[in-house]
């Protein structure tokens, strides 16, 4: 129970990593905020599980998330512990990107994690105890096919860490990034979809395809992913400050 009474948010908390984060953080004591955009979900998920606390809200809206946040902050206290993990991956060859789909993806990646942290950062003092954790991706260290503006936005997750971290350096608050590369989740089985349809093979085959991509040729887990967040939550990382861990089976250039 190393995190009996701190208050942790995770964005994205109802499904995948974010829900894998969630229940570890709860197992682990802490009182949870799951937040989303399908209040249905989060509300059936967090009625099984009574340190998981749901909060509707979407990334993209600067006042719902400053508002939620605040809400939530009043409730169970300073967000100590932040895992800004809610994101979007819609692949679209470079040609075929629209303004609408760009904007919508870096709102949700990029300025989603900006907004979250910055409203959980106003809940904690500055010389607090707290540890900032962004989902970025493979795709945050080197470049996606098919996947550029994902690309860029989780590039720009991963300069958001580094530059917080210089800016909070010295204080017990620390930054960082998690690099996954293809995890068994509803992104993939989208993503899978979309392959299977537009290329005529079978999910399956997609799937793995996109399993070959990782470094070790198998498909990640959520609980791998959940696992490096929880120790970047220990007193043991405290010394972890600014990195982009990856976690995709082997090294990512
Ligand atoms: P999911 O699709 O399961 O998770 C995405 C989560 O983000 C959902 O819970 C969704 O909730 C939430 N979300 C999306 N848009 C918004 C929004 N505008 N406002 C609030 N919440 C939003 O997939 P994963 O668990 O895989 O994805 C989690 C993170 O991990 C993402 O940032 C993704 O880019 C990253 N990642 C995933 C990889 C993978 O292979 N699975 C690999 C590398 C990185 P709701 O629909 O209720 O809003």
């Amino acid at each position: 129970m190393e995190h009996h009474g701190r208050h942790a948010l995770v964005t994205g908390g109802g499904t995948g990593i974010g829900l894998a984060i969630a229940t570890a953080l709860a197992d682990a004591g802490a009182e949870v905020t799951i937040t989303g955009r399908d209040a249905e979900r989060l509300e059936k998920i967090a009625a099984d599980h009574p340190r998981l606390h749901p909060l509707a809200m979407d990334v993209t809206d600067a006042e719902g998330v400053r508002d939620g946040i605040t809400r939530a902050a009043a409730a169970r206290g300073p967000v100590a512990i932040c895992v800004a993990n809610a994101g979007i991956a819609e692949p679209l060859s470079f040609r075929k990107q629209t303004p609408e789909h760009w904007r919508r993806t870096m709102a949700t990646n990029l300025d989603g994690v900006f907004l979250t942290f910055q409203a959980a950062m106003e809940t904690v003092g500055r010389e607090d105890w707290g540890r900032m954790i962004a989902i970025s991706s493979i795709a945050g260290l080197r470049g996606l096919k098919g996947a550029i503006a994902y690309t860029a936005s989780k590039h720009g997750v991963i300069g958001m860490i580094r530059g917080l971290s210089e800016e909070y350096m010295g204080g017990a608050l620390t930054f960082n990034a998690i690099c996954p590369g293809y995890v068994d989740t509803p992104i993939v089985d989208r993503n899978a979809a979309m392959i299977a349809e537009h290329q005529g093979v079978s999910e399956e085959e997609a799937r793995g395809y996109l399993a070959r991509a990782n470094r070790h040729k198998r498909m990640l887990e959520p609980d791998e992913i959940s696992a490096t967040a929880l120790w970047l939550c220990s007193d043991a990382a405290r010394s972890v400050n600014g990195q982009a861990i990856q976690i995709a089976g082997g090294h990512v250039t």
